[in-house]
């Protein structure tokens, strides 16, 4: 089957920032680039900023101030009708007392388009989302993953010149969830439409999107693919918030950070002055347990807390300076651990992370 959707365009953010009217600033100085064709996905905590983002971008609220380009043009001041963009939104929703085709028709109608090319349009939609046959139903008579099919055919019943999804699966449960991450995706891919989805779930970031946008508190943290953002992380926050990470407190010493009494080499040297008071990061896989008590006095002084053997994977829970650390391990062969052991742990240099301390956290 051919159905065109016309192909996305890309779409520049310059300077964009939004303060409502009771003096809350919810964006502050928003720079961003969503390549044509490609899936970018706005990840953040609650409150940090993104839905008020993707409403800027559909036109539904204005930016206090900055400029949006797509394809070229201003698009700034343009009004949300005239933008041509297929929105999702968290609720779906959809009109409950017409049927799925209608759902899907209903912005072909408004645009004054004849009514046997959009019942053909709505059938061709609904036959891309796998719900043709259901095509007569009332929406109250769909699960919660068949409204979401018929949201996101009606959101592009249009032909959008960009699709924009706001946390689309919150509503379904988890085995669902995943199976639509992976239906989105290739619907995606196969449309090749620009699209932008705000999600507050990593997974889900990392398992659709091309690229990802880490956004807290109202500006953007890091952005890249997938794997560059979970491997090298930029601040703790993006170490914590991508993954699993081992966070420890530490003091620059030349070019060593000096941790719960042992001296870290990083491969790559900390721009820190000495003294300068900085959070080392390190992922569970990555970081080595070492269990007989010859080990080196060069690794961190841990104990046991709480062994999970988790399929493939066995996670160790230890307490090690304060702080909870979590080691990962492959099952097999495992050595015998329990709770109050002590043991030694390594951060390899080339796994370990420095960052400024947010003296929150
Ligand atoms: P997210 O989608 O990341 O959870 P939002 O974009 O919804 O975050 O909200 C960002 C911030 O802006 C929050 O502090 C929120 O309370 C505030 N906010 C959102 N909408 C309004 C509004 N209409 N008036 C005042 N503050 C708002
Ligand atoms: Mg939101």
């Amino acid at each position: 089957m051919t159905t065109s959707t016309g192909s996305g365009q890309g779409l520049e953010l310059k300077n964009v920032n939004k303060t409502f009217a009771d003096g809350t600033t919810a964006l502050d100085d928003i720079n961003l680039s969503f390549p044509e064709g490609e899936l970018t996905a706005l990840l953040g905590p609650s409150g940090c900023g993104k839905t008020t983002l993707l409403r800027i971008i559909a036109g539904l609220e204005s930016a206090s101030t900055g400029t949006l380009i797509l394809g070229g043009s201003d698009i700034t001041t343009m009004p949300a009708y005239q933008r041509r963009f297929g929105m999702v939104f968290q609720s779906f929703a959809l009109f409950p007392h017409l049927s799925v085709e209608d759902n899907v028709a209903y912005a072909l109608s408004i645009s004054g388009v004849d009514k046997t090319v959009r019942r053909k349009r709505a059938l061709e939609l609904l036959d891309l989302v796998k719900l043709a046959p259901l095509h007569a139903r009332r929406i109250g008579e769909l699960s919660g993953g068949q409204k979401q099919r018929v949201a996101i055919a009606r959101a592009l019943a249009q032909e959008p010149r960009l699709f924009l999804l706001d946390e689309p699966m919150s509503a379904l449960d988890a085995q669902l969830r995943e199976e639509m991450q992976i239906e989105l995706r290739l619907l995606q891919q196969e449309l090749g439409i620009t699209t932008i989805v705000v999600t507050h779930d990593q997974r889900e970031a990392m398992s659709m999107a091309d690229s990802i946008v880490v956004m807290s508190a109202g500006h953007v943290e890091q952005t890249g693919s997938p794997q560059a953002v979970y491997s090298s992380p930029r601040s703790s926050f993006v170490a914590s918030f991508i993954g699993k990470t081992n966070l420890l407190e530490g003091v620059v010493h030349d070019r060593q950070v000096e941790v719960a009494g042992v001296r870290l080499t990083p491969s790559s040297p900390p721009s820190f002055i000495n003294g300068a008071r900085v959070t080392v990061g390190c992922r569970p896989e990555r970081t080595i347990l070492h269990t007989d008590s010859q080990s080196s006095d060069q690794f961190i002084p841990a104990s046991v807390k709480l062994v999970r053997d988790i399929g493939p994977v066995r996670e160790v829970y230890l307490d090690a300076d304060d702080r909870q650390l979590i080691c990962e391990l492959p099952s097999a062969g495992a050595t015998r651990l329990s709770p109050g052991d002590a043991v030694r742990i390594e951060m390899p240099s080339e796994a370990l992370h420095v960052y400024p301390r947010q003296e929150s956290a």
